[in-house]
């Protein structure tokens, strides 16, 4: 066992993490009260080689490994948990599906957009009717020979109002179950594609969430992603992986209200002496400190597991859900610390536990990563 990081992987880390200093932390506040949208950023990390970090060179990716995004993914959360996840998203959800299930052609087309961070991608599974049972789709992609026509809803999609090209599940024979699923590859700009609500959010605000109509859509036959009735196997496939961005994004928001809440409990003064002297207050940053170490070794078997070709799904869910918990309680501390003034807008502790909580529901809530623990232990009920 090896728990070092290589030259490459700490490079990655150091990069990110200036970067997040430099120009991601100063103005997450703005961005979070503004809802305003990273586009800016988006364009310097996608230069970085941040939009693609995955992606092999020759489709203009940067070539790395999972530990490498991982802690990408974790060091961007820390400076802006929105910008984190949209990353997550446009690095996981889309390139990941298209560089493992599509066609040399997908690739071509698609990959060098979604490294450079000229589009960025996002993932449709959610429906009305289909949240944790995301086999109770609806979206019918009915075959039309050279095209599918799509027509349906999907939920609470991220950069669904600003992304440029999804991996949509879509049922093609509703006489087979999850069987009967399928995978498309769906641009904003095909005809049918339809931004609904844009969803106002408790935290994560400077990324969007919108709900996608599909309105008699035309998709080419050749965005069929895997074969025809694979789409939940692709989407399930996608989750397994996307959680390890999640479990990322989490740490990097302990890490960030960890470190806001010593800042301010190094220089707050009670009965004579700065707040941090006192065993109550020293004690939950031990704490702190153990859960997100233990956080990230569990995140960083589940990369490692992936990039060996390993199986990882259950140690994706327990550093999903172990990492998004922690958070929660870290950010839930760090306010605590703060004292009335972690009510208050004025520092960042507010924000961070609000950013905390989406990490215990999309992707799979912490329930849901629960039966999949247990299924795995025990067996299916
Ligand atoms: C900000 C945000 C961004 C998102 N982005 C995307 C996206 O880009 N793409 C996408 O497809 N989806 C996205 N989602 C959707 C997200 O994945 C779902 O919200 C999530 O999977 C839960 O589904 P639901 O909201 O329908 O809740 P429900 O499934 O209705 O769950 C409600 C509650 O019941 C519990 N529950 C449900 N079933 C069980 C069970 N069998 N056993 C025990 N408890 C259960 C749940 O854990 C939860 O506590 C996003 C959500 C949010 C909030």
């Amino acid at each position: 066992m090896n728990f070092q990081y290589t030259e490459e992987q700490l490079m990655v880390r150091d990069t990110a993490r200036a970067f997040a200093k430099e120009v991601l932390a100063p103005k997450a506040t703005e961005r979070d009260e503004k809802e305003l949208f990273p586009w800016e950023e988006l364009k310097q990390l996608g230069k970085m080689g941040f939009c693609g970090i995955q992606i092999p060179e020759e489709y203009g990716g940067a070539g790395m490994d999972t530990i490498a995004y991982s802690l990408m993914i974790e060091e961007i959360s820390r400076g802006d948990a929105s910008v984190g996840v949209i990353l997550s998203v446009t690095n996981t959800l889309a390139g990941y599906p298209i560089l493992k299930f599509g066609t040399e052609e997908q690739k071509q087309k698609y990959l060098p957009k979604l490294a450079s961070g000229e589009w960025l991608g996002g993932f449709m599974l959610t429906e009305p009717q289909a949240g944790s049972d995301a086999g109770a789709q609806k979206t019918f992609a009915e075959d039309k020979g050279d095209h599918f026509v799509v027509n349906g809803t999907k939920n609470f999609i991220t950069t669904g109002a600003n992304g440029d090209v999804f991996i949509v599940t879509c049922v093609t024979d509703p006489s087979k179950g999850s069987k009967g699923t399928s995978s498309l590859i769906i641009e904003k700009n095909f005809p049918g594609f339809i931004v609904g609500k844009k969803e106002k959010k408790m935290g994560i605000r400077a990324s969007d969430c919108a709900q996608i109509v599909f309105d008699n859509c035309i998709v080419p036959k050749e965005n069929l992603l895997g074969k025809m009735g694979e789409g939940f196997k692709i989407a399930l496939s996608v989750l397994d992986s996307g959680r390890i961005g999640i479990a990322s994004q989490a740490l990097g928001i302990g890490v960030a209200a960890m470190e806001a809440a010593k800042e301010y409990g190094l220089q707050r003064y009670q009965f004579g002496q700065p707040i941090t002297n006192f065993q109550a207050i020293r004690f939950k940053f031990a704490d702190m400190m153990m859960k997100l170490d233990a956080g990230r070794l569990l995140t960083h078997r589940a990369a490692w597991l992936k990039d060996q070709g390993l199986p990882y799904s259950v140690e994706a869910a327990m550093a999903k859900l172990y990492t998004s918990q922690i958070c929660v309680e870290i950010a839930n501390e760090g306010v605590q610390i703060h004292g009335g003034a972690g009510y208050m807008k004025d520092y960042s502790a507010e924000r961070h536990l609000r950013d905390s909580k989406v990490c215990e529901i999309y992707e799979g809530t912490s329930e849901i990563q629960r039966f999949i623990l247990a299924n795995s232990l025990l067996g299916r009920n």
